[in-house]
């Protein structure tokens, strides 16, 4: 697997591979890699000729309170892991040369990056837009995988792609969960032994409501329920818990077709997102 610093090499290679017919994935990481970015990169194998996966922990979609500085960094060990996963090209772009002095662009995506996230974390989406946008010019990738984990960040870049006729195919991909259901997530680390184990029950908890949902419970009694039942479990507090259209993600009060429920809360010190598919036969 060849390392790329360079915005301007990785451009140049590229440009290459598209002369000799190649297509390329790119999957787009903040590093600390656990097996659900794995699992991306499978997918990304699976669609294109050739993958490149960028690691890059970027500063603008964190908050001023937020957790940039401590970030789980591990950048050989996530080398190796890429290396034995089969991914082509590892990306690390430096910072000066992805934010260099006098950088003055931002891109704001609205309406879906309002809401949930958008309202809890300030700028998020547009640091997460802007830096997706940049990685996407450096890399010019056929298609992009990412994680159905961040649902609202897939919508995002959607949209932002649309809207800005980047010429690459989005791709979602299931979230990768531990064994006793808690999803994958580089802030896994975080987690004290006790909060660990507590922290399945937002799977748990979201899977029993989706049983009750699917079964003509009332929604929003479903939603204060969740919240309780984390509450209960130990966490500290909820952000939000709202079922929302899988495709529009606007709110919904009466289950149609598909939906989703996402949950933010957060255990001790530590933020965790996850969400669930409901109204369809297929189980997650
Ligand atoms: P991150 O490094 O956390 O920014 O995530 C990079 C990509 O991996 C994003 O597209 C995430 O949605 C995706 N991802 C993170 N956790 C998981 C997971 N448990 N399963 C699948 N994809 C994930």
């Amino acid at each position: 697997m060849q390392r790329i610093h360079s915005p301007l090499i990785m451009q140049q290679k590229s440009r290459e591979l598209d002369r000799m017919d190649q297509s390329l994935a790119l999957v787009p990481t903040m590093g600390a890699l656990h097996r659900g970015h794995l699992s991306l990169v499978e997918k990304a194998r699976s669609l294109a000729d050739v993958v490149v996966v960028s690691l890059f922990v970027n500063p603008t979609q964190f908050g001023p309170n937020e957790d940039y500085a401590r970030y789980p960094r591990q950048q050989e060990q996530d080398i190796a892991l890429l290396t034995e996963c089969g991914a082509d090209y590892v990306y690390l772009p430096e910072m000066e040369d992805m934010y260099p002095q006098g950088f003055a662009t931002s891109i704001h995506v609205s309406g879906v990056s309002e809401g949930l996230c958008g309202e809890i974390r300030p700028g998020h989406f547009d640091g997460v837009a802007t830096v997706v946008n940049k990685l996407l010019m450096q890399t010019q990738p056929n298609v992009a995988v990412f994680g159905e984990k961040d649902f609202q960040q897939l919508h995002v870049i959607r949209q932002m792609v649309q809207d800005l006729n980047i010429p690459t195919q989005i791709i979602g991909a299931p979230i990768l969960r531990e064994a006793d259901g808690l999803a994958m997530s580089s802030r896994n680390a975080y987690l004290s032994e006790e909060s660990r184990s507590r922290a399945a029950a937002i799977y748990r908890v979201m899977n029993l409501a989706k049983e009750g949902i699917e079964n003509g419970d009332v929604i929003a009694d479903k939603l204060q329920w969740i919240e309780h039942q984390l509450l209960d479990a130990g966490f500290a507090s909820v952000d939000y818990v709202a079922c929302r259209d899988e495709e529009t993600l606007a709110e919904i009060d009466q289950l149609e077709t598909s939906a989703r429920l996402l949950v933010a809360a957060r255990i001790g010190e530590t933020r965790l997102i996850d969400n669930i598919s409901i109204g369809r036969s297929q189980s997650e």
